[in-house]
């Protein structure tokens, strides 16, 4: 038998204090959409837990932070269990962590090391993930991520935003018949002018303003009333796709040429690249490129290009091992915060 070792009484602690102070702020972004600390200080905190817990695996609890996504649906929202799960991704801060992924890809599958791996490369739009269910080419629900299984019903909310499609069509003669039934995922965003517009107003008013664009624009989405929702100007490009019936897409590369096509508008600067290298350089030219941009972007989303290999490859408990969030140097989101609350 294998013999027990003793795990040190402040590892214990330090875990439990953690997931606690983890768990609070998940709550303050999910449910309240009100942060109080960065991203960049959340992601510090969960490395270090995810750290503690590689240590000492024995920790690991189903109901630990890191084996979670998101949050369950707030109340008043009426639950929609998503037909595949939308899963979390998996993070790297720097060129190594990335070039280990590729690495990792290629022991997963049993390919020499040399083997070039094509990816897609996607700016990573920080707003809220969604997910809208066309069925004959008409828009039925368009719900939240939630916990990654079941979101919140927002279809009329999400109806109040202009590229939202009610309805798929063909725009171009080589696209493909809508098919019978298409889960679409894609990201809700705020973009920063009227994230400005709109705080400049709240603080007018008297009112709390945004942390930043995210947590506007899903304290926007996530309204009982949609009228609130219809005076914020929200917009959304869409990545990818759930439960497709009636076709099959062979690519990712495949789903972002054709997704425009049938009216569902996807970020200009998604690139096709040869290998892991070339990810990485697209990466720097974005992270250069990224104040220029008229919404925020918190770094680019590695995927596999192959479809194939995702279902080879498979996903963990809360994220899929055929992409990664490859995200840039932290800048001063703590201060954009004070700032704003600085001008009241
Ligand atoms: P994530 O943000 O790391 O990555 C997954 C999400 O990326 C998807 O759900 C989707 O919404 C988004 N995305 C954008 N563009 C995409 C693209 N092209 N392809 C695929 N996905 C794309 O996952 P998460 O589980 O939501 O991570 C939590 C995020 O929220 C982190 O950035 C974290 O810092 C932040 N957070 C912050 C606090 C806080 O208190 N500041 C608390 C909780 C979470």
């Amino acid at each position: 038998a294998k013999e027990k070792r003793e795990i040190p009484q402040e590892i214990i602690e330090k875990v439990k204090k953690l997931r606690e102070e983890i768990e609070y702020h998940n709550y303050r972004y999910y449910v309240l959409d009100s942060p109080v600390i960065s991203d960049a200080e959340y992601d510090a905190l969960m490395r270090e837990l995810r750290r503690l817990e590689e240590m000492y695996p024995e920790l690991i609890t189903p109901d630990s932070p890191t084996q979670r996504i998101g949050f369950k649906p707030a109340e008043g929202f009426k639950e929609v269990p998503h037909a595949e799960p939308m899963l979390s991704l998996d993070d790297a801060m720097n060129e190594e962590e990335v070039i280990e992924f590729d690495k990792r890809i290629k022991r997963f599958l049993g390919l020499p090391e040399e083997t070039p791996i094509e990816y897609t490369v996607e700016p990573k739009i920080d707003g809220l993930a969604v997910e809208l269910v066309y069925e004959n080419g008409s828009l039925s629900i368009g719900a939240t991520r939630g916990d990654g299984y079941v979101g919140e019903d927002v279809t009329n909310n999400i109806k109040t935003i202009p590229t939202v499609p009610l309805r798929l069509r063909k725009f171009t003669e080589d696209a493909p018949d809508i098919p019978p039934r298409i889960d679409v995922r894609g990201e809700v965003y705020m973009n920063k002018d009227e994230f400005k517009r709109i705080n400049e107003e709240r603080i007018r008013k008297g009112e709390l303003p945004f942390a930043n664009p995210r947590n506007a624009a899903a304290g926007s989405l996530r309204q009982l009333d949609p009228s609130i929702t219809a005076k914020r100007k929200l917009d959304i490009f869409y990545y990818g796709v759930g439960k497709v019936e009636g076709y099959k897409f062979k690519t990712q590369w495949e789903i972002l040429q054709t997704l425009p096509k049938w009216g569902l508008k996807v970020n200009p600067y998604v690139k096709l690249v040869k290998d892991i290298k070339e990810a990485i350089n697209y990466h720097h030219h974005i992270e250069r490129i990224r104040d220029t941009l008229p919404y925020e972007i918190d770094g680019v989303v590695i995927k596999v290009n192959d479809l194939s290999l995702w279902e080879k490859l498979g996903t963990k408990a809360r994220s899929p091992r055929y992409a990664l969030a490859y995200k840039f140097q932290p800048t001063q989101v703590t201060t954009q915060l004070l700032d704003v609350v600085f001008q009241v």
